[in-house]
């Protein structure tokens, strides 16, 4: 059923797809409530120092560069190799936006979404019955000091992505035993080891666990550390010892429209057949225990498979991916998907895309973006589940087809007409 302005809606998180979905509601006058957990696109800033993958105008919305320029006529975008960083999108074009005048309003900075439901509704009531839609979501809020309260809204829409609920880097996805109880010593994420991080690295012995993009940026920024500061060490150890029949344990696609991309992975995976290479690699090598000794200040790591053994670090950088934080909406009837944790419709279609589309974080439709629990969307790299194949350009095609949904006007879209 169409949700007519004015209707609220309500969006969890103010990273970049849930400031493109704001803004965009906007435009159609409907009333939007942006909460965030941390600052305006917080987990972009956490990893800004990365170099992107993406050009800027696939990165940025028609909508946000019309906003920004109606704003502010000096304002203008960047020409082509300009803004190449996640710090340099940040500045360039999130932070404007969400200060622009049709987002300032709507966004609640330190304000954490803790769970979502029904007011008086249970999850089992009401059973794939559009008779929800008349009830409207509850919505418990806590912002920095711990204080709590509730909100209401009649759409909701969960842009909460996954880099700030990151896997664990023992063997078979669980917590190593110790992990726990020494994660705040654990880099979960990629550290800006070339910059702000460069101390913390710089002559030390490091452990690299993961196989994706995130450990092919650390393991390289590494690499170069190594060969500019004296008794810097690393080890990178990784599941496979390289996917399908590449040279190195990082994916490699045959003409990679990104040539970033392709470059990093290249790189990554060079390191580990260079003879004189500053990074030892150990492929089919798992992480069974780890501790860190607080009298030597380092950790203790018991390897399994092909490198077993027990080893003594400096640090640790758990670059293992990414997973949703699917205890937002609990007490909602979302179905989600045994493999990748991402809500069913839209895993199922993904399951179904050629290399290519997967590639090329191709969007699968309108009716993947439906759950059982009526106007209630998932949008966003959370909506990817644990796939990492998910692009900026991707929520923005998403937040297009959400919005011929909630309005029921099929067509419409207002990146075409802007
Ligand atoms: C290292 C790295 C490099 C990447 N490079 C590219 C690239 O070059 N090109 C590209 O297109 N894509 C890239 N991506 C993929 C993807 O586009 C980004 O992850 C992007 O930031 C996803 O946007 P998002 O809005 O879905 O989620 P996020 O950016 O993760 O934003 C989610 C927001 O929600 C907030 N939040 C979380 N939980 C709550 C809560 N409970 N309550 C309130 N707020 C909450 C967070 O603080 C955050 O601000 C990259 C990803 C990574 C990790």
């Amino acid at each position: 059923m169409a949700v007519d302005t004015p209707a609220r809606i309500a969006i969890v998180g103010a990273g970049p797809i849930g400031l493109e979905a704001a803004l965009y509601a906007r435009y159609l006058g409907y009333t939007v409530d942006v909460y965030e957990r941390g600052r305006v696109v917080e987990h972009l800033r956490r990893w800004g120092h990365v170099r992107l993958f993406t050009p800027w105008e696939q990165n940025v919305s028609p909508l946000g560069v019309r906003a920004l320029q109606t704003q502010d006529e000096n304002w203008r975008p960047a020409l082509p190799g300009e803004c190449r960083t996640g710090h340099e999108l940040v500045e360039r074009y999130f932070l404007p936006l969400a200060a622009s005048d049709l987002l300032a309003d709507c966004i609640q900075e330190n304000v954490e979404v803790v769970g979502i439901g029904r007011e008086g509704l249970l999850k089992a009531d009401l059973l794939l019955d559009d008779r929800r839609i008349d009830v409207p979501f509850r919505i418990l809020l806590r912002d920095a000091e711990g204080n709590e309260r509730t909100e209401t809204a009649d759409v909701v829409l969960d842009c909460s992505g996954t880099y700030g609920s990151p896997n664990w880097l023992g063997n078979g996805g669980l917590p190593a035993v110790g992990e726990s109880a020494c994660e705040e010593r654990i880099k979960y994420g990629v550290p800006d080891v070339l910059g702000g991080d460069r101390a913390r690295y710089a002559g030390q012995r490091t452990l690299v666990v993961g196989s994706g993009y995130s450990a092919a940026t650390t393991v390289t920024a590494l690499a170069r550390l190594a060969n500019e500061a004296a008794d810097t060490q690393v080890v990178w150890v990784t599941r496979r010892e390289r996917h399908d029949d590449g040279v190195g344990p990082i994916v490699q696609y045959a003409n990679d429209p990104l040539a970033e991309r392709d470059a990093l992975a290249q790189q990554a995976n060079l390191l580990t057949v260079e003879r004189s290479r500053p990074i030892e690699h150990r492929p089919q090598t798992f992480v069974d225990g780890i501790a860190f000794e607080g009298a030597t200040a380092k950790f203790q790591v018991e390897f399994s498979g092909r490198h077993a053994g027990h080893e003594e670090f400096d640090r640790v950088v758990a670059n293992v991916g990414y997973r949703p934080d699917l205890r937002l909406f609990e007490e909602l009837q979302v179905h989600t998907s045994f493999a990748s944790d991402g809500p069913m419709k839209l895993a199922a279609a993904l399951l179904k895309q050629s290399p290519e589309e997967a590639r090329d974080g191709k969007p699968c439709g309108p009716p993947t973006l439906v759950n059982p629990e009526p106007d209630f969307y998932v949008l966003g790299a959370k909506s990817y589940g644990r796939s990492s194949n998910f692009f900026l350009s991707t929520g923005r095609e998403q937040i297009r087809e959400l919005f011929t949904i909630i309005g029921d006007r099929e067509g419409l879209n207002l990146y075409a007409s802007h």
